[in-house]
């Protein structure tokens, strides 16, 4: 294969505005345009049957894949994943990720803004539903706070006929798994993920899991650890986490792993809160067990890893620093 169709060089997230506005070879429709022509004469009564079985023809004919990009290199995107991609007359995803496909003649792409998941998947069901061959793209893994479950709710409310569409999901490498991969084992016992983001549930919900999982001694991936809109959350979990755990705990913050500005930076758990506004929205932040350790390799990064085994009880582990 010498073709790369991935640009893994693109960072993101890059605001909205910086989308594929204006590439050249790129068709682009608005999100808010109709797919339907609104001005287009209702169809008669007799015509109605017609109408009805042309639009069950479509429907049959067309399907939306949903797949995850992986985390940015392109030789972490499964080969399904790409072919889905090739298959595709219609790509529908937030723009910087629509970026990372290579522009292919006859494929249409719709970007939108990164806080319109249910329109976007919404969108994507009708041009489905119109006979299209849809691809929608997210990130890492398409299921992990990401379209899937959007392409489902959309499903659940919209239009009885989208259900006899084909629906595919096809996986992707996850941020905590691949952060896992570049920094060693961390994630060899029990472990857990917890989105910080409270765009669609209470902060207080995720206290509340935090305090859950820190007291299960699980260890715990915070995605979405901070953004502009939310600079102080990442500090009040970190430092709820130094209230159970002891201050030593090793911390991963794995930024933009898989592109070409990655960093990867193991902190104990008390210096992790004094960084946490170092973090950023592109940070995957990997909070160790009680049994998580790091092996030290002289002048490198050491390796972190949590044993496969577990010795103590949870209760033990936290017993103490609640
Ligand atoms: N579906 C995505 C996650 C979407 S939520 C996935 O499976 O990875 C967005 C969050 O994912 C970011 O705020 C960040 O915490 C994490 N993330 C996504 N890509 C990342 C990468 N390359 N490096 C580190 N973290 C990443």
């Amino acid at each position: 294969m010498s073709e790369r169709p991935l640009r893994p060089d693109v960072p993101e997230p890059l605001p909205s505005s910086q989308a594929t506005e204006g590439r050249p070879g790129i068709h682009h429709q608005a999100l808010s345009m109709p797919v339907m022509d609104a001005g287009a004469p209702l169809p008669s009564d007799q015509d109605d049957g017609e109408e009805m079985a042309r639009a069950e023809r479509d429907t049959r004919k067309g399907s939306l894949t949903v797949l995850g990009l992986g985390p940015g290199e392109a030789h972490w995107l499964t080969p399904a994943a790409q072919a889905a991609i090739d298959a595709a007359s219609d790509l529908v995803g937030y723009g910087p990720y629509l970026d990372r496909i290579a522009p292919r003649e006859g494929q249409t792409k719709h970007a939108s803004d990164n806080r319109v998941e249910i329109d976007r998947a919404s969108h994507a069901l009708r041009l489905a539903a119109e006979g299209k061959t849809v691809a929608v793209v997210s990130g890492g893994d398409p299921g992990v706070f990401a379209m899937a479950a959007a392409v489902f709710e959309a499903l659940e409310a919209g239009d009885p006929a989208w259900l006899a569409l084909p629906i595919t999901i096809e996986p992707g490498i996850t941020a905590m798994l691949a952060s896992a991969a570049k920094t060693g084992a961390p994630l060899g016992g029990d472990f857990c993920a917890i989105s910080l983001s409270d765009n669609l549930k209470p902060w207080e919900v995720v206290t509340a899991r935090l305090d859950a999982v820190l007291k299960a001694d699980f260890v715990i991936c915070l995605y979405n650890p901070i953004s502009k809109a939310r600079p102080w959350q990442l500090r009040e979990a970190l430092a709820l986490a130094a209230g159970i755990r002891p201050a030593e705990t090793p911390v991963i913050f794995a930024r933009a792993v898989g592109r070409p500005d990655e960093s990867l930076r193991i902190l104990t758990l008390a210096e992790a809160v004094e960084a946490a506004t170092s973090a950023d929205m592109a940070t995957l932040v990997t909070i160790g067990a009680s049994s998580t350790r790091l092996i030290a390799r002289g002048n490198e990064r050491p390796w972190v890893y949590t044993p496969r085994s577990v010795t103590k009880s949870p209760s033990a582990t936290s017993q103490g620093r609640t």
